[in-house]
């Protein structure tokens, strides 16, 4: 089969590969739509992210979307001939973090295009059935959009979201739009956002935000709270991956309130106003992927809760892949989601 296959830091060709054998309880799924995502593009230009280095040959690719073309003999959720949204990890479903719903964390996930497993810029991949689900009239692009907005759906969930709470998200990439249409979907009042790119502020306000700032305003923390009674956001999600954020979000948020992490900043440890923390008893809670969210954001979008199509701006078909990440890492303008298409 034809893959899109990294060979090196910026070095991603076209090659032919073998078609992956199918255990009893996977499906061969032909791959129709990949979305670039953030983690690639960081293995693409870095090769490696903390603990996790690719060893070329390597595929990335991890939000996908396709049609099952066969299926092991254990296999009955899925038939040939569905369409199909692919949840990228697959965990061991024994240990304790699987037993209890957590199943992002648990230590023996096979997540796609996270080293040494390899991800979907291929053909095919065999993925285990039941992390399938069917599409059921939404479309491939659409079903490849379940994963980032399952990062949005795990944050509404980890930040204890409740009716009519305010809610500040630094940075409205692609996750950041996500939780922004997640948040609004599960029932936040007014939803503030930040972006350093004029272009995705103006995206966020026509996908539901109630204002957008420019994140290099040193006037912001003072703004939110005149917007906020003088309180702050009851939630402040940080997804810009900046640590000049991070650090502001504990300064930022209300007393009591909840400071939600995404974005990995480029240094693990930063300086953070612990005082502040400890004074306003400030949970602060990580999102690490998500659990049990396929489902929800398939149905969120087929009702049209949410908006992910409009966050796809650029297609390439999977000879041109390595155009597809050039072109996302250089951050070209107006490039939200970029999505590999086969066949
Ligand atoms: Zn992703
Ligand atoms: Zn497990």
């Amino acid at each position: 089969m034809k893959a899109a296959v990294m060979r090196g830091i910026r070095d991603v060709r076209i090659e032919d590969i073998p078609v992956p054998p199918l255990l009893d309880d996977e499906a061969l799924v032909r791959i129709r739509s990949v979305g670039v995502c953030g983690s690639d593009i960081h293995y693409y230009t870095h090769g490696k992210i903390g603990r996790y280095v690719v060893q070329p040959p390597f595929l990335l690719g991890h939000e996908c979307a396709g049609e099952v073309v066969e299926v092991g003999a254990a296999v009955r959720n899925v038939k040939p001939g569905d369409l199909v949204a692919v949840e990228p990890g697959v965990p061991c479903r024994r240990c304790r973090f699987c037993r209890e719903g957590r199943y992002n964390l648990c230590p023996d996930v096979v997540f796609l295009a996270t080293p040494p497993v390899d991800g979907a810029f291929a053909e095919y991949i065999a993925h285990a059935a039941d992390f399938l689900f069917p599409l059921d009239g939404v479309s491939l692009h659409e079903g490849a959009m379940c994963e980032p907005l399952s990062t949005g759906l795990q944050a509404v969930r980890r930040s204890g979201l409740r009716m009519g709470d305010t809610v500040f998200i630094a940075g409205v990439g692609p996750i950041g739009l996500c939780a922004l249409q997640a948040f609004r979907a599960g029932g936040a009042g007014a939803v503030y956002v930040s972006d350093l790119d004029a272009d995705r502020c103006r995206r966020a306000v026509a996908l539901g935000a109630t204002q957008a700032f420019d994140a290099s305003d040193s006037e912001l923390a003072a703004k939110l709270r005149e917007l906020t009674h003088g309180l702050g956001p009851d939630i402040v999600v940080e997804t810009a991956g900046s640590e000049k954020a991070t650090a502001q979000s504990v300064e930022m948020v209300r007393a009591g309130g909840v400071v939600v992490l995404i974005g990995l900043s480029p240094a693990a440890i930063i300086p953070i106003d612990t005082i502040a923390i400890i004074d306003k008893e400030i949970d602060i809670r990580g999102v690490f992927r998500y659990a049990n969210t396929y489902p929800a954001a398939l149905s969120m979008i087929r009702r049209g809760a949410v908006d992910v199509k409009s966050m796809i701006t650029a297609e390439y078909p999977l000879d041109r892949a390595k155009q597809a990440l050039d072109d996302v890492a250089a951050r070209k303008p107006g490039v939200i989601k970029a999505m590999v298409v086969n066949g």
